[in-house]
């Protein structure tokens, strides 16, 4: 299994489409999901290839999930959240549907599920929520 350049994370990396963008360093960026599940789900993923967790680099892990405590404080914060759940996917039977590696961040409430995948978001309301979390940062 090797990393395909041409796969969407990368694209939003080089720029070429774009990205609801919350935060980024020298090694990582965040942005939202635009299938959320939860209000406020984003995405973390290195700067530089990797196709998932197998392939990745101790320093593209330890880079990624520095960037995963950040922004789960964040979302947190934004959110008033009790809880943050952090879901990581490897190859297709793993779960994976785009080969860059990602983590997910969603805050989460007692009581409240996440709602199913597939659904895409109101570009307003995601937008809203990238202010809270660029606010809370
Ligand atoms: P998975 O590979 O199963 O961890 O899921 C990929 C995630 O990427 C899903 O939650 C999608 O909603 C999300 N996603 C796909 N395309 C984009 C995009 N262009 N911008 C933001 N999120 C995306």
């Amino acid at each position: 299994m090797s990393y395909d350049p041409e796969n969407i994370f990368a694209k939003i990396l080089k720029g070429e489409i774009p990205s609801e963008k919350l935060y980024e360093d020298e090694d990582t960026y965040v942005f939202m999901d635009i299938m959320p599940r939860a209000d406020g789900h984003c995405l973390v993923i290195p700067k530089t290839p990797a196709r998932n967790m197998l392939d990745a680099t101790p320093d593209q892990l330890a880079a990624c999930l520095a960037t995963v405590q950040k922004m789960g404080h964040a979302v947190m914060k934004a959110f008033d959240a009790e809880g943050v759940t952090v879901q990581q996917f490897n190859e297709a039977a793993g779960g994976q549907e785009v080969f860059h590696l990602h983590y997910h961040v969603l805050p989460r409430h007692k009581g409240l599920s996440l709602r199913a995948p597939g659904q895409m978001a109101d570009f307003d309301v995601l937008k809203s929520h990238a202010e809270k979390i660029r606010a809370a940062l």
